[in-house]
């Protein structure tokens, strides 16, 4: 599933890319831009806004309105609907820029991470777009916990134990 959301959806993007999916986001896009990205590139369009949504199902693209203000939210919408599939162990793509990441050794990041991220952690990603470090820092462990939670929920969604 491959999404396209609009420019108040730019937190919901960069977790989507976290979580593995492939999200077009183009701040200040006009709605026109949106629904011919959505036709051309097949891709869901998330959005805030209703008459972007009406405009969106007339045209017979696939459209999610989300009217959670707050990104747990929206991202628990999206489980409940089935639209993502949370699973942490999923490959994370760049929440800038979309593109996949790669794993680094420490020597080859070295100078571009603060001095005090290089001694603590030994794991770190570039990205093969943007070039910009990740690393799992306290950022991305309540990520992780996040999402957890949200799997969690989904198993329950679906009468399951965990
Ligand atoms: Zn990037």
């Amino acid at each position: 599933m491959k999404f396209i959301t609009d420019g108040m959806l730019g937190r919901l993007s960069r977790w989507l890319r976290i979580i593995g999916y492939d999200v077009k986001y183009v701040r200040n896009a006009a709605d026109e831009e949106l629904l011919r990205g959505a036709e051309e590139e097949g891709r869901i369009m998330l959005t805030r806004d209703r008459s972007l949504y009406a405009m969106a199902k007339r045209r017979g693209i696939g459209a999610i309105l989300l009217e959670e203000k707050d990104l747990f939210g929206q991202l628990t919408r999206l489980v409940e609907l089935g639209a993502i599939d949370v699973n942490p162990s999923s490959e994370s793509r760049c929440p800038l820029c979309g593109s996949a990441l790669r794993e680094v050794g420490r020597d080859e990041v070295a100078g571009r991470v603060p001095a005090k991220s290089l001694a603590l952690y030994e794991e770190f990603w570039e990205c093969e777009g943007c070039g910009k470090v990740y690393w799992m820092g306290s950022h991305w462990r309540r990520i992780g916990e996040r999402l957890k939670a949200l799997e969690d929920f989904k198993w329950r969604l679906a009468g399951e134990v965990p």
